[in-house]
Formats: C-alpha cells, sequence, structure tokens
C-alpha cells in the first residue's frame, strides 16, 4: 500500500479518575489513541514507539489486528511501560495530571523501520521533543506533511527542544491552554499568529467539548464539537483526533486547506467516539456506519439556509 503514515508516540498505561467512574491501569497513550483512530482509514500505519516488558500481549495483538505496524515498537527487558495518571474535574475540560511516569521513556532513543522512512505523513504524537527530532532526522524524504502534537508537560520542561521542532512540521496540533501557554497571548487568534511565526503553516486549536478552529494565513475555518448525551472519559480526545486528521489526509492524500477542513471534521469524528466510553474501548469496537451516521449529525448540526447574497446587501 502506497498511503504511508508514520506514528512516533508513546504508548502507555493510564489511571484515570472523572466524576463518572475511576480505572487504575488501562492502555492508553498518544500513539495507541493516535494509531486506533487513523488504522480506520484506508492506509498503512507503523508506529513507533517504546513499552517495558510489563506491556500485556494482547494489547500488541490488540493493535496489530487493525493492521497496525508494530514493527517500530522497541519492548524493553525489565523496563516498565510509560505510565500517566488524570483526574477530570467536573467540567471535563479541566483536567489535573496527577502523575506521570517516563519509565522506558527516559532512554528511548526511537527507530524508523527502513520501509517507514520515506512516509507520506509523519504524525508526531506527544512525546519527549528530542524523541520527536531524532524520528525526524532519520527520515530519507520530505513527507507531504509533518504535524506535531504536544502538551504542557514538554513546554514546562523541555521548551528549546520543543521549540526546534516547532520549525520543522507543518501542522501543530494543541488545546487552547497549551496555546496560551506556548504564547503567553490569551486571545486563541493572536496565539496562532505567534505560532504561525514560528514555523507551522497550519494551527489547529483544539477547545475540547467546544470544537477545533483551524488556521492558515489569514483564514480560520470553526468545526464545532457534537454535542454529546454522555461523555465518560475525555482522556485520548486529542490523539484521536490526531488520528482521525492524519488518517483522512494519509487516505485521501490530498493536503489542501480545503480538504484540511474536511480532516478537522473526521478528526472530530473520532475524538467524539473516544469520549463516550473509558479509555480506548469505543475506538475498538468502530464500525464505518458510525462514522457515516456522525458525519451525517455533523453537517446537520453546522448547515443553516441563509440567502447570503441579499442578507449582506442588506447591510451594506
Ligand atoms: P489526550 O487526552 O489526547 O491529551 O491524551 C491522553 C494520553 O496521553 C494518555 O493516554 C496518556 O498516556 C498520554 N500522555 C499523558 N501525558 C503525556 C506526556 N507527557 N507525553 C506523552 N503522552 C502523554
Amino acid at each position: 500500500m502506497n498511503n504511508k503514515l508514520l506514528v512516533v508516540g508513546t504508548m502507555a498505561y493510564d489511571a484515570i479518575s472523572t466524576p463518572f467512574g475511576k480505572v487504575d491501569k488501562i492502555l492508553g497513550g498518544a500513539a495507541t489513541y493516535i494509531g486506533l483512530s487513523a488504522s480506520r482509514f484506508s492506509l498503512d500505519c507503523g508506529i513507533v514507539s517504546v513499552v517495558g516488558e510489563d506491556f500485556e500481549k494482547e494489547h500488541l495483538e490488540l493493535l496489530k489486528n487493525q493492521g497496525i505496524d508494530l514493527s517500530g515498537v522497541e519492548i524493553v527487558t525489565g523496563g516498565a511501560t510509560f505510565f500517566w495518571s488524570g483526574e477530570y474535574h467536573n467540567d471535563l475540560n479541566i483536567r489535573t495530571t496527577l502523575e506521570t511516569q517516563l519509565n522506558v521513556l527516559e532512554n528511548f532513543s526511537p527507530k524508523i523501520p527502513e520501509h517507514y522512512k520515506s512516509p507520506d505523513i509523519v504524525m508526531l504524537g506527544n512525546l519527549s521533543p528530542d524523541v520527536q527530532i531524532k524520528a525526524l532526522e532519520q527520515l530519507k524524504a520530505k513527507p507531504k506533511l509533518i504535524v506535531l502534537d504536544t502538551m504542557n508537560f514538554w513546554m514546562e520542561h523541555f521548551r528549546a527542544a520543543l521549540d526546534q521542532v516547532i520549525t520543522k512540521v507543518d501542522v501543530i496540533s494543541i488545546n487552547d491552554e497549551e496555546a496560551r501557554q506556548l504564547t503567553g497571548e490569551f486571545s486563541l487568534v493572536k496565539a496562532a499568529h505567534q505560532i504561525h511565526q514560528m514555523g507551522p503553516k497550519y494551527v489547529i486549536i483544539k477547545k475540547g467539548e467546544h470544537g477545533a478552529l483551524l488556521f492558515y494565513k489569514n483564514q480560520i475555518f470553526s468545526a464545532p464539537a457534537l454535542p454529546l448525551e454522555e461523555v465518560l472519559d475525555p482522556t485520548g480526545a486529542g490523539d484521536s483526533f490526531a488520528g482521525g486528521f492524519t488518517g483522512y489526509l494519509t487516505q485521501t492524500g490530498d493536503i489542501s486547506f480545503n480538504n484540511l477542513k474536511l480532516a478537522v471534521i473526521y478528526g472530530s469524528a473520532m475524538a467524539s467516539f473516544t469520549v463516550e466510553k473509558f479509555g480506548t474501548q469505543k475506538l475498538v469496537n468502530y464500525t464505518p456506519s458510525m462514522m457515516a451516521t456522525r458525519i451525517k449529525a455533523f453537517k446537520e448540526l453546522t448547515t443553516f439556509d441563509i440567502g447570503l447574497k441579499q442578507t449582506i446587501t442588506q447591510y451594506e
């Protein structure tokens, strides 16, 4: 298959507490969610990551069964898998990280398998910026698009390396709080302009249950988040978004601004599945008919009929 997506990111065990429940150890990690989401598109997806000896075989099988290539996943003998623990407040947009144990991630040096060194699209999932740079250095050809996701942890502890990665990517996908932290700007429009100056041509700012904004030059595209009856666990929403976004772009091979808008909708649909159940549960049970229904719902939510020409003339 030609449509190649290279995903670099964490594979993890998570402990999560939300107002609707608590789990001590479930499968998580940025690359896990990205891979599960992206593999629902027609493409060849490979993950580069690291896990410890404690990583369950059934979890490797689960990813392999979705057609994800794990030849770039290193298993460290005697090592422990990256562990993250987080708590959500009544407002599910607010999350506190309780613990981050880097474990095997601390000394990880990514090795991109030969057959993923010239991918069409690269998705740099949330991970140490040093690792992200090392991964980019191994590429043999410039991909059509490099997309970066990151978070406050890396901004606080590894800012210099993060700034360097940002100069090398075409798209950055972060949430509103992170955009403000990265730039010191409260206005998201000003923050996006400042991030453009740092390198990325496209800036995506996710706003949790309020949707996502895509900035390109002076244009802005706004995608809503589908109002859902039940949100149980927002963990992995950003990564599922990234997987849907890059999965759709890899499948179509079209990186025009118009197609990026559609990719934001597919990404938002994937994120909307993830949050309806704890962990990866809903993504794992994805069926194409779920996507059909959700895309239709997105269209209905955002379409309205108005005689634009007449309306504008009336106010001119
Ligand atoms: P999201 O909710 O999309 O931001 O992603 C949640 C996932 O990110 C969880 O499954 C965690 O294992 C993983 N994660 C949490 N903190 C970090 C970090 N500092 N670096 C990389 N991955 C992380």
